[in-house]
């Protein structure tokens, strides 16, 4: 197929609007999947399945005739959610244009902006669409409206469909032909490949999504990493129509998959390969793009660390987003410390590793990185800066010796009806929001902008945002730096001795409403003892709140009337037993299990 007629593209949309819908309608007119298959084709794991949303970024090479002539138009499906967003940045390193959707009822939405802006950034062609234009409250003229105040769209740009009912969506193709521009590649130079995904195969290995910036590669042919310097014997070469199909070669401007025997841990996403002995400059890899949220993960039993560590190797390859270092707990054992671009990345991940690994684990609450400013050398520090990062509370510098601290921020977007602005700033300003902005789209829409702590919004602020809008509203956010700010390490003291697991880092202003739900918590959960147990949160010297557990007296075999003697023997070996396994505070054995209460999610 010559250059001229083949199109990449991909199709971005805020949540829900309809991006995997289209892309099954583009499939079936194209031939390429029956009518009527029913399930979105393109989504194929079961945590999208399960939750509607597509995780990971697909491909699938369509052929397409117009005018007699014969196109491959390659169509990447990617993800709306703003945590994916790194799927989003790499397929667009493979395209020359995009399909902006936009739902005709609920209109431009924070993500719809968010994407908006990166397409335009990457300099790609932007065919706006408004999709379920068959829906009865339907409103593509105000969409329209949002599209040319927002974007400056003009209205003849923009094509109407109903993605369900395939109405109007062949002149998405015409326009995909006709509007997009052919790939900027150049065939008889040397051998130029993108990996932009990759995925694990228990057969086959690594499979490498990637795209042909120069040249031709054949089966057969020795390629070489750039990242790795090492080199592999390409084995098997595929496009995906979307059933694997093999080809011998695959040409400068299409996208296919490579299967070449790499180790999972060499397949790195954004490195550049070429033919063996041809080295060439490689192509700028991703921003990559830096974890926002981090959680501690543990395995639910300590027999299971090495098939955990396993199982999240081969998963981190399909999603390098996710950053791993190795962390230990008193409590909890060896583990690991997790980076995620976002709550819902994290909850995607786990869910992941259980459904597609069949690994459960513990994950703990997450937190974000706080920076502080430390003076300089006349301090006998161990600090090889005078800023240091931490996310673990027991990493964090001694006060006598802290300058300033900050915390991490985000720009945040927020689409809402008007109705729901005061209630909106209200839970902002709760939430330590600064606003920067409010602007109508239309008579009945508004986007606002706030400065947000990160540690904010991480946990529940998208549910709560939904909730009280009744899910009108929608969020986005983007980094914004770090900031100034009162944080400290709040201890908690069990009779007394500090229990260095159930450190957290809190802002002043939250601290002491914090502090009294910690304590609560803990109440419920420890078990009581043959003593009693009190429980304090304290910063620095100033105890913040307080809780006591009366005691109890607990006698295993109290029940046993004596007769059993074996019976009760056993009992009693199991319960030393069982302290064995405990974390002692001075005389208190806490069972794991307060701490995974505690500190998971
Ligand atoms: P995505 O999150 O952008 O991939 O959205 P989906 O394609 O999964 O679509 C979200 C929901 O909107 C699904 O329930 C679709 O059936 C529905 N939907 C998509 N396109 C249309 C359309 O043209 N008309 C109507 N009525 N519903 C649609
Ligand atoms: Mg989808």
């Amino acid at each position: 197929i010559p250059l001229e007629n083949i199109r990449n593209f991909c199709i971005i949309a805020h949540i829900d609007h309809g991006k995997s819908t289209l892309a099954d309608r583009l499939l079936e007119i194209t031939g390429a999947i029956k009518i009527n298959s029913g399930m979105q084709v393109l989504d194929k794991l079961q945590v999208e399945k399960e939750r509607g949303i597509t995780v990971k970024a697909q491909t699938v090479s369509l052929k397409y005739m117009l005018n007699n002539k014969e196109y491959q138009l390659n169509l990447i499906d990617t993800p709306g959610h703003v945590d994916f967003s790194s799927e989003v940045h790499r397929s667009l390193a493979a395209c020359q244009g995009v399909l902006l959707v936009v739902d005709a009822n609920d209109g431009v939405q924070a993500q719809t902006v968010a994407n908006y802006y990166l397409a335009h950034g990457n300099k790609l062609k932007i065919i706006p669409i408004i999709n379920k234009i068959d829906l009865k409250n339907a409103n593509p003229e105000k969409v329209e409206q949002q599209l040319s105040t927002i974007f400056g769209i003009n209205g003849d740009e923009i094509i109407k469909i109903s993605a369900k009912h395939g109405t109007y969506v062949d002149e998405v193709l015409k326009a995909v032909v006709e509007r997009i521009p052919k790939p900027t590649c150049v065939r008889d130079k040397s051998l130029k490949v993108l990996i932009f995904d990759s995925w694990y195969d228990s057969y086959r290995g690594a499979v490498l999504l990637v795209y042909i910036k120069d040249g031709i590669i054949s089966t057969g042919d020795r390629i070489t990493s750039c990242n790795t310097g090492k080199s592999y014997e390409v084995k098997l070469l595929l496009l995906l129509r979307p059933e694997e199909e093999k080809v011998n070669k695959i040409y400068a401007g299409q996208v296919g998959c490579i299967i070449c025997k790499m180790k999972y841990d060499e397949a790195s996403i954004g490195d550049t390969l070429y033919l063996y002995g041809n080295p060439v400059e490689p192509l700028p890899g991703f921003n990559t793009t830096k974890p926002m949220v981090y959680a501690g993960v543990y395995p639910v039993d300590s027999s299971q660390y090495h098939s955990l560590k396993n199982a999240m190797d081969k998963l981190t390859l399909n999603d390098n987003a996710v950053s791993i270092i190795n962390e230990s707990s008193p409590a909890l054992g060896q583990g690991w410390r997790l980076g995620f671009l976002g709550l819902l990345h994290m909850e995607v991940f786990s869910q992941r590793l259980e459904q597609e690994f069949d690994t459960p684990s513990i994950f703990t609450t997450p937190g974000v990185v706080y920076k502080a400013k430390i003076f300089g050398k006349k301090n006998i520090t161990h600090y090889k800066s005078d800023e240091v990062y931490f996310c673990n509370p027991s990493h964090i510098p001694n006060i006598s010796i802290v300058k300033e601290m900050y915390e991490p921020t985000v720009l945040g977007t927020i689409i809402t009806p008007g109705d729901y602005y005061q209630s909106i700033l209200h839970f902002c300003l709760e939430r330590r929001g600064i606003e920067k902005s409010n602007k109508n789209i239309d008579e009945s829409r508004i986007i606002l902008q706030f400065i947000l702590p990160l540690n904010e919004i991480i946990t529940d602020f998208h549910d709560e945002l939904k909730r009280m809008t009744s899910g009108y509203a929608s969020f986005d956010y983007e980094d914004y730096g770090y900031q100034l700010s009162d944080i400290a390490k709040m201890e908690i003291l069990l009779n007394g001795r500090p229990v260095e697991e159930l450190s957290t880092i809190v802002n002043m202003s939250k601290s002491v409403s914090k502090a009294k739900k910690i304590c609560a918590k803990l109440l419920n959960v420890i078990p009581r003892q043959q003593f009693l147990i009190s429980i304090q949160a304290r910063i620095g010297s100033k105890i913040l709140a307080r809780e006591n557990l009366p005691a109890l007296r607990k006698d295993v075999t109290a029940h046993l009337y004596g007769g059993d003697v074996t019976r009760r023997i056993k009992l009693l070996q199991n319960q030393a037993q069982g302290k064995k396994k405990m974390r002692m505070i001075g005389n208190i054995a806490l069972p794991r299990k307060v701490f995974v209460d505690l500190l998971k999610t």
